[in-house]
């Protein structure tokens, strides 16, 4: 297994014990939801999800897309990131906090490097006495493919 192999499995695993201990069942569908949350690294929406997963399971609904979701969400194992203008998009992937960069005319959303990440924490942290628990970096812009547009 490559490490990005083993870290998809990892993550699945940690979602599914997660929703277990939360009373829910894994079913086929919700596994399936699952694995495509620890396998995206391009963010989903809901949608995008839904449809993906209907291909192999016409009868889930979006309703249980959406539940998964918002359950994972509360238990810090998926990250939303809402937007005002756009419907929110979700990282199960890595589910800490870390800087996106997002192109504002395709959708694209990246992970870079969050080095320095904690040094900024920190230094907000002394700044204003805070105890920091989490933040939200983004990055808006133009990526390479859509600049040759
Ligand atoms: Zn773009
Ligand atoms: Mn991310």
């Amino acid at each position: 297994m490559s490490p990005e192999e083993k870290h998809q499995f990892k993550r699945l695993e940690q979602m599914a014990a997660k929703l277990r201990a939360q009373g829910f069942r894994i079913t086929p569908q919700r596994l399936a939801i699952l694995k495509l949350l620890a396998g995206s690294e391009e963010h989903p929406t809901a949608d995008n999800l839904f449809k993906r997963v209907q291909k192999d399971f016409p009868t889930t609904s979006l309703a249980t897309v959406y539940k998964t979701l918002h359950v994972l969400k509360e238990v810090g194992e998926v990250i939303e990131l809402g937007f005002s203008d756009a419907s929110s998009r979700y990282d199960g992937h890595k589910p800490f906090p870390h800087p996106h960069v997002i192109c504002t005319e395709c959708g694209e959303i990246l992970d870079p490097s969050p080095e320095k990440t904690c040094q900024l924490a920190n230094h907000m942290a002394e700044q204003t006495g805070y105890d920091i628990t989490h933040h939200r970096m983004d990055f808006f812009g133009v990526c390479p493919r859509c600049q040759t547009k």
